[in-house]
């Protein structure tokens, strides 16, 4: 099988995009190899495909359980076999996996950085034949990166396991400086980098000055046509400014990550079809999501780099149609984004007390709660000890970094059932209520599979199907649950808490200056570039992010907004010169005498400058004459 054929096997494509064959091939020769490609670049697909190739498994590192989850749910439809771990699975479900891979034998596995902190599962990989270690988002290994993860220097154990194993680093953003680190953080041998241009002609980056932020965000989209997405940076407002919208006969809706699974699925999913046109969403949204026709993105809130930005305005027209994507600034976004980058770090007394407050809450003693999780409700925790969400995130984020405990926020649950019943039995359901009967039988119908392995299920499907409320649909779960028809766990949407090292003292609780002062400076640097961004008058905006992105190329965009007004007051001048040539000879011309030069520019009500320059022009392409300080008409 060649790449080309296993592309086509599996994906249906017909051929490669640029770069993606060079680096599968690459990776085949076993070079170490890293990928630059901005997002929606293609880079799921270079691991993908070597690993098909490749006689082991192809472990894959990747950060974000939800991304993960998507990842191996669309590989399991192509009828590829693929596993993913990390830490906040359960018992069970780890299992079903690691049967997957020994039995089954799994040619991709996921995994979250944090999982190879787990000497466990480190041990359990050496029993395997890696064949190529893939880590993406690979930005996250660098402290230059704008993801720190500390988990990620993990990734030099998994290279330990597997010493004959190529590394395949990809990343959509890498500053020169963040390229170096992930080649040096990772061991590579004379690594092979392939780099994507960042530049996209189909691209108009705009920023306009606004202090009314909601009627520009409508101005544009009356101006504009098809698929959209507004940015903005606090929950409370996607839903006010979508209100807005559709008040003013705009199609939109909303999202964000605190909303209910099933109404997540069904927005993004209106949106996707183009049934709805505007989505205004936080920054959760958009992640995998591979939409092609959005013609704007206007981002209400600055973000705090270059980076997310540039990838949150990248999933504009992927499909290479013009797009617009504009960034909204107002006078007192600047001060508010240099304090919010103070917020992030809490004085360390602080962050020791909150790490005592919540082992404290979790009824974790010193020396205990290694390898262990915890469901941990913060907001519940916030307000009994009277702290900001967002102060606790910060701390919580810090001794995070540090490497005492991980906060995972984005771990949710979507409700699932087994049928325990024998099939047979299930013919004798006298014990059950009627409605219980019917609901076991509408989830028969609507789902296979339910015999021999928990299913996904949604509550709200139900609800419909049945024409019953959600809440009764949920009691009648837990009612077949009871008379042990099924196995039911209620979808649930609680963070954990994991501790990978028991209990410290807090005087023992060490936040190192690289954790905390230095990237601190790192966060101010990048908010100061985000921030030159949005204020520059002069420079090309693509230029300024692939200048920032270490990306050299000659000349301008053309298409930001920086560049047309240039273009627009050199089109002004042109024409403003030009009507002053003919005013000028006019009024020469009624002078047969000659005049002087301060005449002209005086009655002309001109600048000195642009008639000087008109004048000795004229002058030498022999219109004039210039004769003892008095200008003529030539006399031809
Ligand atoms: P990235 O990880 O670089 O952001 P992905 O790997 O998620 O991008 O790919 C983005 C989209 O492009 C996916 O929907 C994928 O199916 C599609 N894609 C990638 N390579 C090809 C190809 N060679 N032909 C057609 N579609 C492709
Ligand atoms: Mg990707």
């Amino acid at each position: 099988m060649t790449p080309l054929s296993i592309l086509k096997k599996y994906w249906g494509f017909d051929s490669f995009r640029p770069l993606q064959e060079q680096i599968i091939q690459s990776v085949l020769e076993g070079n170490d190899t890293l990928g630059l490609m901005p997002t929606g670049g293609g880079k799921s697909l270079t691991f993908q495909v070597p690993a098909m190739l490749l006689d082991g498994v192809t472990i894959v590192v990747t950060p974000l359980i939800s991304l993960m989850k998507d990842q191996v749910d669309n590989l399991r439809k192509r009828r590829i076999k693929a596993v993913f771990f990390h830490s906040g699975m359960s018992g069970e479900d780890r299992r079903k996996a690691h049967e997957l891979i020994y039995n089954a034998g799994a040619k991709l596995i996921y995994t979250s950085p944090e999982r190879l902190r787990n000497p466990r599962f480190l041990q359990e990989l050496r029993m395997l034949r890696i064949s190529l270690i893939v880590v993406d988002e690979a930005h996250c290994i660098s402290q230059w990166g704008y993801d720190f993860r500390p988990a990620y220097l993990q990734i030099k154990e998994l290279r330990k396991i597997a010493v004959n194993a190529p590394v395949l680093a990809l990343t959509a953003t890498a500053t020169h400086k963040v390229s170096e680190d992930i080649c040096q953080q990772l061991n590579m041998m004379r690594p092979r980098i392939f780099r994507m241009s960042f530049s996209r002609e189909n691209l108009n980056y705009i920023v306009r000055k606004s202090e009314t932020k909601i009627t520009e965000v409508f101005h544009i989209l009356s101006r504009t046509q098809g698929s959209s997405i507004v940015y903005v940076r606090s929950r409370k407002r996607t839903r006010e400014i979508s209100e807005y919208l559709c008040s003013m006969g705009i199609s939109a809706t909303f999202f964000h990550a605190g909303l209910d699974y099933e109404v997540k699925e069904r927005r993004q999913n209106e949106w996707q079809s183009g049934a709805v046109r505007v989505i205004v969403a936080t920054n959760a949204f958009g992640m995998g999501i591979d939409k092609p026709d959005v013609r704007v993105v206007i981002h209400y809130d600055t973000p705090p780099s270059l980076e997310e930005y540039y990838q949150e305005a990248g999933r504009a027209g992927r499909d290479g149609l013009k797009s617009y994507v504009v960034l909204l600034s107002a006078k007192s976004d600047a001060a508010n984004l240099r304090r919010k980058v103070s917020e992030n770090f809490p004085d360390r007394e602080k962050i020791r007390k909150i790490y005592e407050r919540v082992c404290n809450f979790l009824k974790i003693s010193v020396g205990e709660g290694y390898d262990c999780l915890f469901p941990f409700d913060l907001d519940n925790f916030c307000n009994i000890f009277g702290y900001q969400r967002r102060q606790c995130l910060a701390a919580l984020h810090l001794l995070s970094q540090s490497g005492y405990l991980e906060f995972l926020e984005e771990t949710e649950h979507r409700s699932r059932i087994m049928v325990v019943m024998q099939r047979e039995e299930l013919y004798d359901l006298s014990s059950l209520s009627l409605q219980a009967e019917k609901l076991l039988k509408c989830m028969l119908r609507l789902y296979t599979g339910l015999f021999t392995d928990y299913v996904y299920i949604s509550e709200t499907i139900l609800s419909a199907e049945l024409n019953l409320p959600e809440q009764y649909i949920y009691e009648l779960l837990l009612e077949l649950s009871r008379a042990k028809v099924i196995k039911y766990i209620p979808r649930s949407k609680t963070p954990y808490i994991y501790l990978p090292t028991s209990r410290e003292e807090p005087r023992y609780i060490v936040i190192p200056k690289n954790v905390y002062e230095e990237r601190q400076k790192i966060l101010s640097e990048r908010v100061e570039a985000m921030i030159k961004y949005s204020s520059a008058t002069n420079n090309c905006r693509e230029d300024h992010i692939l200048h920032y992105f270490g990306e050299k190329r000659d000349g301008t965009c053309g298409r930001c907004d920086i560049c047309r007004d240039k273009r627009k007051k050199a089109k002004n001048t042109r024409l403003e010169k030009e009507m002053l040539i003919t005013r000028i000879i006019e009024f020469i011309k009624e002078r047969p005498n000659g005049v002087d030069f301060r005449i002209i520019s005086h009655n002309l009500n001109s600048s000195d400058d642009m008639v000087a320059e008109i004048l000795s022009f004229l002058t030498a392409e022999g219109y004039l004459d210039l004769i003892d300080g008095a200008y003529k008409l030539a006399q031809d």
